[in-house]
């Protein structure tokens, strides 16, 4: 994900982000760490990247923990850690429940180690209703050692007995100057820093992604551009098509459709360079002229909107449809203005 491919010298600025990281960290740091934590926040707040540290102050054999250098370390960062257990769903797809009832067997037997066993399962949310019950169950009866690190993007998706019984970390945006000092000590140059930082909004992975030229592959670019150039019904249906067959990778369209529309939105209040819409389509560039901010939020709610239906198992087909019929309603009042 970044250029050097060690995270700890970035993530280590963690804990100066805010308080209750730093109070978490320290429980890990000292061996007194909860059975459970919720880490809430935004996609690219560094969720999946906290968690590796918190194992890796669980596990650091060094006096100063988590120092990201000794094999332990090395081990979690790597997923190389027998006593760390990673889930994610496979694709975009859920996590089945017995993925969730055969880590719980595993961590219920002995450790390999030096007797903790981490568990990390992100996102929580796409863990269906047997899957979740699955986990409650070893919240609510605790085993000895065992921590889970439950993340989630989506707080609100998250069963509330599951999130009444975990510690909650809430992952906020970067300051700016951590953010910036983080970049500079992964070997970016501070001229491309400058550029990205205002486009950032405080979010890591928004901040490497755009860095290092945005991670879109041609088709995300030419999804983000379709998107942004309805024209009609038919356009409309054809971009809906488009996402409705990408339903695994439909996050990462999402989001450099949503990178898209906030970058207009930030070149509207000239918060960024003026030739910022440069890499858009020229219709879009000419809507950007005359769209009003109200217009462009209306446009962010509704890819919000789809996310949310998507979580809660709304169809997906309707869902992309009614986000496109909005995206179009929105550009055509500009485009005919
Ligand atoms: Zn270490």
């Amino acid at each position: 994900m970044n250029k050097s491919g060690t995270v700890l010298p970035a993530v280590m600025a963690y804990d100066r982000i805010n308080a209750g990281l730093r109070i978490v960290l320290e429980q890990f740091r000292r061996g007194g760490a909860n059975h459970a934590y919720l880490l809430t926040g935004a996609m690219g707040l560094g969720k999946r990247t906290f968690a590796k540290v918190l194992a890796c102050a669980l596990f650091c054999m060094s006096e100063d923990k988590p120092c990201g250098v000794c094999e332990a370390c090395r081990r979690v960062m790597a997923c190389n850690e027998p006593d760390v257990l990673e889930v994610y769903p496979e694709g975009g797809k859920q996590i089945p429940v017995n993925t969730v009832r055969e880590v719980i067997g595993t961590v219920s037997q002995h450790a390999f180690g030096s007797g903790y066993r981490v568990v990390i399962i992100e996102p929580v949310e796409k863990m269906n209703a047997a899957g979740q019950n699955a986990l409650l169950k070893s919240l609510e009866e605790p085993l000895s050692n065992v921590v889970f690190l439950l993340l989630t993007h989506e707080f609100s998706a998250t069963l509330g007995t599951i999130a009444s019984r975990c510690v909650r970390v809430k992952m906020t945006p970067w300051p700016d100057e951590l953010m910036k000092q983080a970049l500079m000590d992964e070997g970016y140059a501070e001229a491309d820093i400058r550029r990205i930082l205002p486009l950032s909004g405080g979010n890591m992975g928004t901040a490497l992604s755009l860095i290092s030229g945005g991670d879109d592959d041609e088709e995300t670019k030419s999804f983000v551009h379709a998107a942004l150039s309805l024209h009609s019904d038919a356009s409309a249906v054809a971009v809906s098509t488009r996402l409705k067959d990408a339903r695994e990778k439909s996050d990462q369209l999402l989001d450099a459709l949503e990178r898209a529309i906030h970058q207009t939105l930030l070149w509207k209040t000239g918060m960024v360079d003026a030739n910022a819409l440069n890499a858009f389509p020229e219709s879009w560039q000419r809507i950007g002229e005359k769209i009003t901010l109200k217009s462009l939020n209306t446009m962010l709610e509704a890819i919000f909107e789809a996310r949310r239906l998507r979580l809660g198992q709304v169809n997906w087909q309707s869902t992309v449809d009614q986000l496109m019929i909005k995206l179009l309603e929105e550009q055509s009042v500009w485009q005919q203005s």
